[in-house]
């Protein structure tokens, strides 16, 4: 801990004298002083301990200044390393604990050249190549989102178009079929308009017939009606078989206008055709779809821990 406390020679204060620590052993637990680090450094039983400068001591993370050197539970010091439980024992814990455990091995045969060893450089790689794979995927992702945010605003227009397209073809078939009800109408209103037309004049003719006859049958001799009865019968029959020929051929049907429903399918597959025809592109849908990555993540053997 950064307190004054540790600024100061653990041994020195233990005789009452104040000096300040230039060095700490954490396997110790304790700071020294310059006189008191040679005597750490020459005693038998501390002489291979390794010391580090406070200022470097103070620069760790907490949780590195608090990794224990010896097992709390027996507060001796470690002397194994378990690989089963991945976890550093002392002499009593392997009696203990560890009493199944196979892999056990001295703890320096680890500790010795940690900082030189190939799993650091493994370790190092391994992080390098996480961040290098973090910072490829954040860009991407956000690149991904931004060309998303674009693609919207493209597939908008789009969706525009199409609406567009097809107001353009609902107008353009209301036109055409306004079109083709005033054709129809104005064939069907000459027909009828002649039709008139043919039956008024034979209407005068038959009136004028009826005008003579009663005229005839007032006041001409009896051979003079027969000559003009025998005249006008044959022309009335004549009239009366021609009005049922044009009955019957259907010149006096009603007329009626007629709109054919029209099949929604076929209007869809009329409007594409006519749209694709003109090398336009219509929306029917919209929908996702994803592509291979264009980066790619690196992954380095598994650690050999
Ligand atoms: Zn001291
Ligand atoms: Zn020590
Ligand atoms: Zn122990
Ligand atoms: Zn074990």
């Amino acid at each position: 801990m950064a307190t004054s406390q540790q600024h100061i020679c653990d041994i020195c204060m233990n005789q009452h004298i104040t000096e300040y620590a230039i060095v700490r052993c954490p396997e110790c637990e304790e700071n020294f002083c310059e006189k008191c680090k040679t005597h750490h450094e020459c005693a038998k039983a501390t002489k291979n301990h390794e010391v580090i400068s406070i200022e470097h001591f103070l620069k760790l993370p907490k949780f590195v200044q608090d990794i224990n050197f010896s097992c709390p539970e027996h507060e001796e010091s470690f002397v194994f390393y378990c690989d089963e439980h991945e976890k550093p024992c002392c002499a009593y814990c392997l009696h203990n604990a560890h009493t199944r455990c196979r892999n056990l091995s001295p703890l320096h045969t680890f500790t010795k050249n940690a900082k030189e060893s190939s799993s650091l450089v493994d370790l190092e790689t391994t992080i390098s190549d996480l961040m290098e794979n973090l910072t490829n995927i954040i860009e991407d992702r956000s690149e991904n989102l931004q060309d998303l945010v674009e693609q919207k605003t493209r597939f908008k227009m789009k969706i525009r178009t199409t609406k567009e397209a097809f107001n353009t073809y609902l107008d353009e078939l209301e036109a055409d079929l306004l079109d083709k009800l005033e054709k129809t109408f104005i064939e069907k209103e000459l027909q009828i308009q002649n039709m008139l037309k043919d039956i008024e004049l034979r209407k005068s003719k038959i009136s004028e017939m009826k005008k003579n006859f009663t005229i005839t049958k007032s006041v001409a001799s009896q051979f003079q009606t027969f000559m003009v009865m025998r005249e006008f019968t044959h022309l009335a029959n004549t009239a009366e078989t021609d009005l049922q020929r044009l009955f019957d051929s259907g010149s006096f049907n009603w007329i009626e206008i007629l709109g054919t429903p029209a099949d929604i399918q076929s209007l869809k597959d009329n409007f594409s055709f006519r749209e694709n025809r003109l090398g336009l592109t219509l929306l029917k849908n919209v929908d996702m779809r994803s592509l291979k990555h264009n980066f790619k993540v690196n992954v380095q053997r598994q650690c050999p821990f």
